[in-house]
């Protein structure tokens, strides 16, 4: 396996192989790898020839007071990760290497990421695209995998890959979760054990939203109180950043559920920021 830290050399040595036709799979990543992370490298391997991982931690999607410092970093771990799960290339740049001296130029993605995480953390998604666009370009992937962890991200991204006529597939791939249903994060290494054990209420309480669902209920006020209920009661420290009922293409918030609803939410179990969500279709 192969780690290229410089953009040029990386793109380089993508240009090579395309030309050779070889079809690349890009999957990108902030690093401290899991288990979702390795099952993207994993479908990477399966569907494309050469498997390229990028591990960045991007400081511009990070806002004032976020965790960008100390978000966990651990290299020599995740080359040995990616590399099981079958990665070819570690694109690893580091900051100066993305954003030179002088550096000004944004890639805005506008409706879809002015609500849920778009509200509360302003100027992340504008960060996010303008990082997988160069990454994008450096990388030049026939198709990207991103996970639905993520769910805004992802929408956000094939939205940004249709626009701007970008030319690659983009696939979306389930969340992994561990054994109790707390979906995986770089973050959850950040909980105290007490605040582990009760992170899974984010993912008990969107469980529970899908059974009231499955039994009729359709009001989305409804839905959202009982998420708020339980997590409040099951999380000591529980900040709840938001909880949303949205329409799954559009993000727009749903009162009454129909078609397919996604229902994520941002809770701060302690001082750590979580996500996670579900997608619920409404039989008739
Ligand atoms: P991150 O390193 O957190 O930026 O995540 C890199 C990619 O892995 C993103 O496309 C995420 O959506 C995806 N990912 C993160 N956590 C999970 C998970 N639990 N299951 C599936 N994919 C995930």
């Amino acid at each position: 396996m192969k780690i290229i830290k410089n953009p040029k050399q990386m793109s380089n040595l993508s240009l090579s192989l395309k030309k050779q036709g070889q079809k690349i799979g890009f999957v990108p990543t902030m690093g401290y790898l899991h288990q979702g992370h390795l099952s993207l490298i994993r479908r990477a391997r399966k569907e494309t020839d050469i498997v390229v991982v990028s591990i960045f931690v991007n400081p511009a999607q990070f806002g004032q007071g976020e965790d960008y410092k100390q978000y966990p970093r651990d290299l020599k771990k995740d080359k040995q990760l990616a590399q099981r799960a079958g990665a070819d290339i570690i694109f690893a740049p580091g900051a100066a290497d993305m954003y030179s001296q002088g550096y000004q130029t944004y890639v805005e993605v506008q409706d879809l990421t002015k609500g849920l995480c778009g509200a509360s953390r302003p100027g992340h998604f504008c960060g996010v695209t303008t990082v997988v666009t160069k990454l994008f370009n450096i990388v030049q992937p026939d198709t990207a995998y991103f996970g639905q962890k993520d769910a805004q991200q992802a929408l956000v991204i094939k939205r940004m890959v249709k626009d701007l006529n970008l030319g690659l597939k983009v696939k979306v791939l389930p969340i992994l979760r561990e054994k109790d249903g707390l979906a995986l994060s770089s973050r959850n290494r950040y909980l105290s054990k007490k605040e582990r054990q009760q992170a899974v209420h984010l993912y008990l309480s969107l469980r529970e939203a899908r059974v009231m669902i499955n039994r009729g209920e359709r009001s989305a006020a409804k839905i959202k109180n009982k998420i708020n209920h339980l997590i409040s009661v099951g999380i000591d420290k529980a900040g709840i950043d938001y909880i949303a009922l949205v329409d799954t293409q559009d993000l727009t918030p749903l009162k009454v559920l129909k078609g397919r609803v996604l229902i994520a939410l941002a809770v701060y179990v302690g001082h750590t920021r979580l996500i996670d969500n579900i997608i619920v279709r409404i039989k008739k």
